[in-house]
Formats: structure tokens, C-alpha cells, sequence
């Protein structure tokens, strides 16, 4: 007998008259190692009616309060390192530094939002017409919820949850079905904070589900990351049922490597940013975007340190890359590999095919390295989301930024040049929302904001930072006036009587 895995509200586990279940691998060995419950449309009314009753209560909670609890849970993400990355490599199969450095950049973002009294503190005009101050400041929204992507299931829910309570709201979480644990987890760890019943709630559950989250009138905003055509469909019905919605999408990140690069740099860096996670990060770089003067060297010290990589369980202690998320996930990769091979590019090193010894029934996939590849090969038009590398040759700075450019998603890019002139027309041309200049995964720190442009972000504002206290509050502005007397009644409007 597996463990069902239970649905959070009111600060603790729920199971109730499931449905239908959903089975979780251990992506290393592909054993079913737990049982997800899915919501009934009743259990979902019931979590948002939990939530809406907690909005209620928190929202009017001090500042200083909130911000205290925020650094508790700071404290106890610290502390519990250890087991959360633990599960994320058992549900997710990334390696447990790779699991730790996830924790690491959520934290970030608690610890943003621990300043939650100094990002709210509001803006004041003292006199603004005589005998008038005008200030304004923003409330929370009210219930938000947060469907996450199997990728990151710390860091996606800590790129919302904490901005999203600190600034009042309650926060339901739809953790992905594959890997829900963490979000369980987590869930636990609010309640030990001290986070009151109630205004961090979990929901499982399929399409169905999230219907319901898009479409129910208690439901004030959405904010989403995964796929883009799910990001489409998320944010379509949700504004549609009026809720403001931040819905993430896919990726397809360039690296581009100029003549001028040091060459050492750039391969070690293009081989961790293409297979770290299995390639399965919004921001890896999966195609190396290469000046053709410089591309048999770099390819050559490509294929060399792809073919050191070690690739093990997660929770090996020499494991390098870990497996991919599923079997269909592989299948996939596998026949994105075949068409490029059948496109006419050159497979270098061929990851197709690996067995682990003693993991026989693991969904892994070597790195594999793909070289002369053309932009209009199957495999580039693609987010393979996988271990692949792909490599473009090009003459110059204007072609490689084309590339870029031509590409339907936007998230991120990268440089690796000596040029600061090369990186400033680079960073000034691209189209996309986050450039690395000999950084290859440019993931911003919590105090700035992560969003990409195109069809990696479907909606306005970018989530965790500035944007993200943006996105989960609403502004109010107060024009204030204590007479001593009234005066006669006046018809103009904001005119005379107010200078
Ligand atoms: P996904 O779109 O399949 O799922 C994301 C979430 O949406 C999950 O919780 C899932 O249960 C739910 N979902 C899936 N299909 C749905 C539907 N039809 N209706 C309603 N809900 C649905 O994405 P995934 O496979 O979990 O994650 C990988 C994708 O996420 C990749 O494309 C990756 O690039 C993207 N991603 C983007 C970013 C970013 O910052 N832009 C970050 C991480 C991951």
C-alpha cells in the first residue's frame, strides 16, 4: 500500500471523498512510491471557502506581525533543508545540491518579503491643495491562487506564496501532480511559523481542478507558471472571469559565444546551464549560439566535459545530472534527438539510450551535444526540455541577436564575450526579459524581478520583487481634508476650492 497524499486546509492534512488518484513516481528507479488525491468539486469549494473566511483575519493583521512570521519561516526553510531537498530528489530526481540551491533561491525571496513593512510603507503629500494631504498605498487583493510547474516545486511556490501572505492575502497552492510533496511540506512549515489556519491552503488535482480556481467569483488573482499553452489557457479564462493573472510560460534560452570569449569559461558554463537539472530549468541554455572563427575549439571542449558528466540518482553522492521527470518526458526528448539526427545535424556525443546500472527502470538520458544545427530544425523550434545542447554557428554579433530574436519565446539569453561594446548592443537588442553577460543562467536576485517577454510571459507584470508586491496588491489613494468650518457648496470639480 502506497501513502495518499492529502490535500492542506485550516493548517492541516484532508482527504476526503477523492475521486481519483493520481500515482507519483521516484524518477530514478520508476517505482510508484505515493497516490495523489484529486479535489472534488465540493473539497475545492471548501478550501476557497477557507481561504476567503481567512482573508477575513489576516488582511487586517499588523505589518509587524505578518513580518515576524515571515521570519520564522525564514528560520524553520533553514533548518529543514535537508529534508525538503530530500523529497524534491526522491519526486523530481534533480540532484540534492541542485534541490539545496532551489531552497537557497526561494529563500531569497522570503527574505525579500520579510521587508514587508518597508515595501508597503506608502506615499505621502503633504499639502497638496491648502489644507489637503493626499497619501496612498495598496491593500491586498483577497484569495489568490498558484499553479506550479514540476521543475521547481520550492522555488515556484516561494516565488509567489510569500509576497502573496505578506502583503494579506491568503494563497491556495496547486502544486504540480507529478512532484507534490514539497508543497506539503512547505504547507507545514507555515503552520509551524505561526501563519494563522487557513491563509496557506493546498489543493491537488487535474484540469478540473484548476477550472474551478479560474472561474470561482472568491478568487481575486492567479498567478501560474508551466507550460505556454497552458499559460494561454490560464490566463485567457481567468481574466476572462475577471481575476488578474501572471501566467509564465516556456523557454528556449540562447547562449551566444563571440570569438573574443574566454573559451574555458564559456564551456564550463554552456555544459552546466544545458544539463544541470536534466536541462529541465526555464533557465537552462540549450543552444550554444557559436562565431564560426571559434566553434570547432569550443565544440571540441564541449564534448569533452559533456562526456565527464555523471549522471546517477539524485541522491547519489557523484551524481551530476540526474533523470528526467518521466517516461514520456524521455520518449520525447529521445525523438527531438532523432529528428535533428534525421534534419541533418551531427550528434556528438549521444545520450539515447543510457542505462544506469541498478536503475534500470530510471528515466534517464545522457547529455547529448548536437552540432550544426540550423534554426529551422525541428529540435530548435522546440523547448526540448531535456539534457541537449545544441550548437548554431554563426559569422557574427547581428546574425547570433537574429537568432535570438526570431525565436516565439523570450525569457532569457546570455553573452560571453570580452566586448563590453559586443554585450551593451547585445543587452540592448534582445528580446527577451533576462540577459547574462558571461552569466549563463541569469536568474535575478529577489529584490529585482523574473519575467521574460513573448511567449514566455502571458500578462503585464513579472513575478517575486517590485512586480510581485505590485501584482498581489491593489493601490487606494486618499485625498484628506479637516475643515474647521464648510464653506459655501462648490460645483467645480477638484478646482478652486482645493488650491
Ligand atoms: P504544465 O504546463 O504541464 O503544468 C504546470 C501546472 O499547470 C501544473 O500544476 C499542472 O498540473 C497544471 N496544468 C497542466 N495542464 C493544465 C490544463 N490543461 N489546465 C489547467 N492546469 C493545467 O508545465 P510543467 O510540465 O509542469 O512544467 C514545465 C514547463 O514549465 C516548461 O515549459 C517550462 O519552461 C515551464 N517553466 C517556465 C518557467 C518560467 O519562469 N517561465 C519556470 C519554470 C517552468
Amino acid at each position: 500500500m502506497t501513502a495518499t497524499i492529502p490535500h492542506w486546509i485550516d493548517g492541516k492534512p484532508f482527504v476526503g471523498d477523492h475521486y481519483t488518484t493520481s500515482p507519483i513516481h521516484n524518477p530514478a528507479t520508476g517505482e510508484v512510491i505515493a497516490e495523489l488525491a484529486h479535489a472534488t468539486p465540493e473539497e475545492v469549494e471548501r478550501i476557497i471557502a477557507s481561504s476567503a473566511a481567512a482573508f477575513e483575519t489576516w488582511s487586517q493583521v499588523s505589518l509587524g506581525k505578518r513580518s515576524a512570521i515571515l521570519f520564522r519561516f525564514r528560520e524553520l526553510l533553514v533548518e529543514h533543508t535537508d529534508e525538503l531537498a530530500a523529497i524534491v530528489t526522491r519526486e523530481q530526481g534533480k540532484v540534492i545540491s541542485d534541490a539545496k540551491g532551489e531552497i537557497a533561491r526561494g529563500l531569497e525571496v522570503v527574505e525579500f518579503a520579510c521587508g514587508i513593512p518597508q515595501l508597503l510603507k506608502g506615499e505621502f503629500s503633504e499639502q497638496a491643495a491648502t489644507g489637503i494631504d493626499v497619501f496612498s498605498f495598496r491593500q491586498p487583493v483577497g484569495v489568490v491562487a498558484g499553479i506550479t510547474p514540476f521543475n521547481f516545486p520550492v522555488m515556484i511556490p516561494l516565488w509567489m506564496s510569500p509576497v502573496a501572505i505578506a502583503t494579506g492575502n491568503t494563497f491556495i497552492l496547486k502544486p504540480p501532480g507529478r512532484d507534490p510533496g514539497a508543497g506539503m511540506f512547505i504547507a507545514e512549515l507555515w503552520k509551524k511559523a505561526g501563519l494563522p489556519d487557513g491563509v496557506f491552503n493546498v489543493v491537488h488535482g487535474d484540469r478540473n481542478v484548476v477550472g474551478r480556481l479560474l472561474t470561482h467569483p472568491d478568487i481575486a488573482a492567479v498567478s501560474f507558471v508551466g507550460s505556454t499553452p497552458t499559460a494561454k489557457h490560464i490566463f485567457e479564462t481567468s481574466t476572462k472571469h475577471g481575476k488578474r493573472c501572471q501566467a509564465l510560460g516556456a523557454a528556449k534560452n540562447h547562449g551566444i559565444v563571440l570569438a573574443d570569449a574566454d573559451l574555458e569559461n564559456a564551456a564550463n558554463n554552456l555544459i552546466a546551464a544545458a544539463f544541470g537539472a536534466a536541462g529541465e530549468r526555464c533557465m537552462a541554455l540549450p543552444v550554444a549560439v557559436v562565431q564560426e572563427e571559434i566553434a570547432d575549439e569550443l565544440v571540441a571542449m564541449l564534448v569533452e566535459k559533456a562526456k565527464a558528466v555523471r549522471v546517477l540518482p539524485g541522491d547519489h553522492p557523484e551524481s551530476d545530472m540526474g533523470p528526467v521527470i518521466t517516461e514520456q518526458a524521455k520518449a520525447r526528448i529521445t525523438a527531438l534527438i532523432d529528428s535533428a539526427e534525421e534534419e541533418g545535424a551531427e550528434i556528438l556525443v549521444d545520450g539515447r539510450g543510457l542505462v544506469v546500472e541498478g536503475f534500470e527502470g530510471g528515466y534517464f538520458l545522457g547529455p547529448t551535444v548536437i552540432d550544426k544545427v540550423n534554426p529551422q530544425m525541428t529540435i530548435n523550434q522546440e523547448e526540448v526540455f531535456g539534457p541537449t545542447l545544441e550548437v548554431i554557428r554563426i559569422k557574427d554579433l547581428e546574425e547570433g541577436i537574429a537568432i535570438v530574436n526570431a525565436s516565439p519565446y523570450g525569457n532569457g539569453a546570455a553573452i560571453f564575450t570580452s566586448s563590453g561594446e559586443a554585450a551593451r548592443t547585445f543587452q540592448r537588442s534582445v528580446h527577451v526579459g533576462m540577459v547574462g553577460i558571461n552569466v549563463p543562467i541569469p536568474v535575478p536576485v529577489a529584490w529585482h524581478s523574473f519575467g521574460g517577454w513573448k511567449d514566455s510571459l502571458i500578462g503585464e507584470t513579472h513575478m517575486y520583487g517590485p512586480e510581485g508586491v505590485k501584482f498581489f496588491t491593489r493601490g487606494k489613494v486618499v485625498t484628506q481634508r479637516w475643515p474647521r468650518q464648510t464653506g459655501a457648496v462648490s460645483f467645480h470639480f477638484s478646482g478652486d476650492a482645493q488650491k
